[in-house]
């Protein structure tokens, strides 16, 4: 029970988001803070935990930080140490298992070629096709690897993962993955690239144990809103279910995740494998003692089922879904006392790296204005 303590704030949502800003206001401003979230654990997607084997798995799906933002990253050094680790995946393709990332090694094995780097450049400059405004994810791959490439990795997996076809989805999705005719095959280019050597759940208890942070799970703000005093809200949920849809519902895809434990060593060669072909239900498979570097004679993996319903995993990137957040947007800029944060709260596809920042410009200008200057250059957390 929440007994009658008066908070300085409420913070629905203890993700990324909500954990950063709890233990900036608590430890930088000397903020009361109750903490709540619906589900049973903080660390809202990120959560991390072991399962019946004692494997360390990721219940909603394979999280890896990566950033090339220092303040970030040295934010987040105060409350873990790491464990480098740089992501390689796999795509099942024409029966072959080729990097993705598309690169060198990708063109050569798929076609059976010997190429350079430099005919690597020269096969896709004859294979992309110029379109004169990239607008779409279906025009970001298919200007640069042309017809063949897209289909292959590209549209399938995309009409999976999103229930749409690539080209009625905003260019920023697919241009998260990009060509090489190198061989690297790393599946992020950033320049800080680790895993929290002892998982999310503990990064996230160290975050919030401190005296000014109350937590309260297993608590959905809908139940509690009018029985509990405080004077600012955090929000980090949805934003068009604050405002009861008063606008219609923002669109979300989800995905059904389905964990299992085999009796042996490893299960697959790297972390993740992506299945782009449409007849393949899933879109990929996570084993996660890559990630984590643990040694266990069984091994752990998650295959993820894309879905209409279930929980918001993804905000859907697309001209009309924007303009309709903008008038949710719109409306949490006129509530008082309130702000909007995070994937959910400003529906945006933030990775948590682009949360945690979100969450530190938030801080920093609470503090502003609490200390009565316009603006703080450095972000400042507390
Ligand atoms: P969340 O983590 O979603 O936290 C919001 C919390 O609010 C939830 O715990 C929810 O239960 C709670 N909540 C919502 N409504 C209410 C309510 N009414 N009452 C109480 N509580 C409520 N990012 C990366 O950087 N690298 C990755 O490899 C990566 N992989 C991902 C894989 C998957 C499958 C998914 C779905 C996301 C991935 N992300 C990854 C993105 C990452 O999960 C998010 O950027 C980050 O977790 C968002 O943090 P958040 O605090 O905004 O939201
Ligand atoms: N994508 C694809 N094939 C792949 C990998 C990615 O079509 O093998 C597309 C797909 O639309 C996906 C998007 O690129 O949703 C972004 O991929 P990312 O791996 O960043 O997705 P996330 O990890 O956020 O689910």
């Amino acid at each position: 029970m929440i007994n009658e303590e008066k908070f300085d704030y409420l913070i629905v949502g203890a993700g990324f988001a909500g954990a950063t800003l709890a233990q900036c206001l608590a430890s930088g401003l000397n903020k009361k803070i109750l903490l709540i979230d619906k589900r049973p654990h903080i660390g809202g997607n990120a959560y991390d935990c072991f399962d019946e084997a004692g494997i360390l798995i990721h219940k909603y799906g394979p999280h890896i930080f990566h950033t090339n933002c220092e303040r970030i990253f040295n934010y987040l050094s105060r409350f873990t140490k790491w464990r480098p680790y740089e992501h390689k995946v796999l795509a099942y393709v024409d029966n072959k298992l080729v990097p993705i990332p598309i690169n060198l090694t990708t063109l050569n094995q798929l076609y059976n070629l010997k190429m350079t780097s430099e005919d690597a450049e020269a096969f896709l400059e004859s294979k992309a096709q110029p379109i004169e405004k990239i607008k779409t994810s279906a025009d970001v791959v298919i200007s640069k690897v042309g017809i063949d490439l897209y289909e292959k990795f590209f549209r399938g997996y995309t009409r999976k993962q999103w229930g749409l076809d690539p080209s009625k989805l905003d260019k920023t999705v697919t241009a998260r993955v990009p060509t090489r005719t190198t061989n690297d095959d790393r599946y992020f280019n950033d320049s800080f690239q680790y895993m929290p050597l002892d998982g999310y759940t503990k990064l996230f208890e160290n975050m919030l144990n401190h005296p000014n942070i109350t937590i309260r799970l297993n608590i959905n703000f809908k139940d509690i809103q009018s029985k509990i005093a405080y004077k600012k809200l955090v929000y980090t949920g949805p934003i068009d279910e604050y405002f009861n849809y008063c606008y219609g519902k923002l669109p979300y895809r989800s995905l059904n995740f389905v964990h299992k434990t085999m009796d042996m060593q490893t299960y697959q060669p790297v972390a993740v494998v992506n299945y782009p072909a449409e007849n393949v239900e899933y879109t990929r498979i996570t084993e996660y003692k890559y990630l984590t570097g643990q040694a266990h004679p069984k091994t752990s993996l998650t295959w993820e089922f894309p879905s209409a319903i279930g929980d918001p995993y993804y905000p859907i990137p697309r001209p009309e879904n924007h303009e309709l957040y903008k008038k949710y947007e719109a409306l949490g800029n006129s509530t008082p006392n309130t702000i909007f944060i995070g994937r959910l709260g400003s529906y945006r596809y933030y990775n948590m790296d682009q949360v945690v920042g979100q969450a530190l410009a938030a801080y920093n200008k609470i503090l502003a204005e609490e200390k009565g200057i316009s603006s703080i250059p450095e972000l400042n957390a507390g």
